[in-house]
């Protein structure tokens, strides 16, 4: 059986920056995604320009059922923190509204970002690959994917949320967790995940109403 330090499910913004930075603490990952490419979400987004972060972005624009839940996440990893990260790529970009950043040109641009910084730190790309099953054992978790079972100490589920299901979201997220943390359990995971749905439900409902 492959054996491999993290398993990332899903190739989305979430996925692909976790499995970057596992990648350069050393770690060896997998990222799998059932879709034919990454970051499809990522490239409509921002009308296609991507408003990949804002600058007055802080723990206070965050709805939780636990509202210190995302202090210290965002302490260790700041908007500044991806705005340098762009700068290196020379993506250029612009101030839109109220410290919005938007790519000059196309959100593409952020998922070659994403993807090269995966290559660079050694992180294998499957796209095209399901996930059948999670069980956890006392090593970790062996997922059934196409092509054969794998090994893995640390599981990430990055599965996204529902807004728009035929860019590849699924309630396979909601199965994991009862498979993995205990049905309807109030984990923090689960309750950052709720935060996510809500909010790109919340995106999907107002891109409808501006038209992009
Ligand atoms: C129209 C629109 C415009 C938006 N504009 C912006 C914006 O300008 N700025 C901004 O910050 N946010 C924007 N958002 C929100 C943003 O796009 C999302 O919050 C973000 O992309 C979510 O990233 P994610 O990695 O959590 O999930 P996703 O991007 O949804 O990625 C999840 C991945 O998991 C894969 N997956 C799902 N189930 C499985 C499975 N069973 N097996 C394998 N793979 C699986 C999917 O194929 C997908 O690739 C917008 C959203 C929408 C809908």
């Amino acid at each position: 059986m492959k054996n491999v330090d993290v398993l990332v499910i899903g190739a989305g913004a979430a996925g692909m920056l976790c499995a970057a930075e596992a990648g350069k603490r050393g770690r060896s990952v997998l990222v799998v995604d059932h879709a034919p490419a990454p970051g499809e979400k990522i490239r409509i987004s921002g009308g296609g320009r991507c408003n990949f972060t804002n600058i007055h972005a802080s723990p206070k624009q965050f709805i939780s059922q636990n509202p210190h839940f995302c202090i210290s996440p965002l302490a260790r990893y700041t908007q500044r923190d991806f705005i340098a990260k762009v700068e290196r790529r020379g993506i250029a970009y612009h101030e839109k509204t109220l410290g919005q950043l938007f790519c000059d040109g196309s959100a593409r641009q952020i998922i070659d970002m994403l993807v090269e910084e995966m290559t660079e730190a050694g992180v294998v790309l499957r796209l095209g690959t399901s996930v059948s099953d999670v069980a956890k054992t006392d090593e970790g978790y062996v997922v059934d994917l196409d092509g054969g079972a794998v090994l893995c100490r640390s599981l990430v589920v990055a599965c996204g949320g529902k807004s728009i299901p035929k860019m590849g979201d699924d309630r396979v997220r909601l199965r994991y967790r009862g498979k993995v943390w205990g049905r309807g359990g109030r984990d923090a995971a689960g309750a950052r995940a709720a935060d996510l749905r809500s909010n790109d439900a919340g995106k999907a409902r107002a891109a409808g109403r501006r038209g992009y």
